[in-house]
């Protein structure tokens, strides 16, 4: 973790856009981890969003009481969530961050809140105003001009989908991964870099845990 929360509007560096886009790729290919140099946020964790625990991720179940383990809705049995208290935040929230942080599940290892700056899309559920705070600080760095055209032509389609009957309803969160697969192609197919899902059940086109 970066000490990155001195001024807490100040931008804060996304690193390289084209790097972190082939990052992004590989998670959604392959699997892996994001690089979100969070510092001292805890937005994803305190947003209302259940955390999506699949089934072969045994370390995690076992460092998660089972009393807030619950079956996630409209999935096969094996699939569980973790929700969260009246304040949104996860039950495995401390005061100094994630209290399972070693074994958190996967879906906290992949989220990246970095999809809304690179997409464009602003986070509008008004439950995860420290996220939509947090997307709006990031800033990428451009190694090629192809790299800072794709992210405008990102970002272009992020203003796009605000109004586009087909995705306008959809979680920010779905909007966003909409507008990186619409530029990542088929080679984005597989993993969900973002897989925590609202507790508002707007339509999504997220493929796990969706709402
Ligand atoms: S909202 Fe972003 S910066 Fe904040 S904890 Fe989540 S991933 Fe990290
Ligand atoms: S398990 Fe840890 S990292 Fe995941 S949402 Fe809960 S507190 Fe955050």
């Amino acid at each position: 973790m970066s000490t990155v929360d001195s001024h807490d509007s100040d931008p804060i560096g996304a690193g390289d856009f084209g790097v972190w886009l082939a990052n992004l790729r590989r998670i959604m290919r392959r699997g892996g981890e994001s690089d979100v140099a969070c510092g001292t946020c805890t937005g994803c964790c305190s947003g209302s969003q259940f955390v999506h625990i699949e089934p072969d991720e045994h370390v995690a179940r076992a460092a998660i009481p089972p009393a807030w383990l619950v079956p996630a809705p409209g999935m096969p049995p094996g699939h569980q969530v973790i929700g969260f208290d009246a304040e949104g935040r996860c039950p495995m929230l401390g005061d100094s961050g994630c209290t399972i942080y070693p074994d958190r599940p996967r879906a906290c290892r992949v989220y990246d809140c970095r999809v809304f700056a690179a997409a464009g899309v602003e986070v509008d559920e008004p439950e995860k105003t420290a996220i939509a705070h947090r997307a709006r600080r990031w800033v990428f760095e451009y190694s090629s001009e192809a790299d800072r055209a794709q992210h405008v032509a990102m970002t272009r389609r992020g203003a796009e989908v605000a109004h586009d009957p087909q995705l306008r309803d959809v979680a920010s969160l779905g909007r966003a991964l909409a507008v990186i697969r619409s530029q990542l192609g088929a080679s984005a197919d597989g993993a969900n870099p973002a897989s925590r899902s609202s507790a508002r059940r707007r339509r999504t086109t997220t493929p796990r845990c969706d709402e």
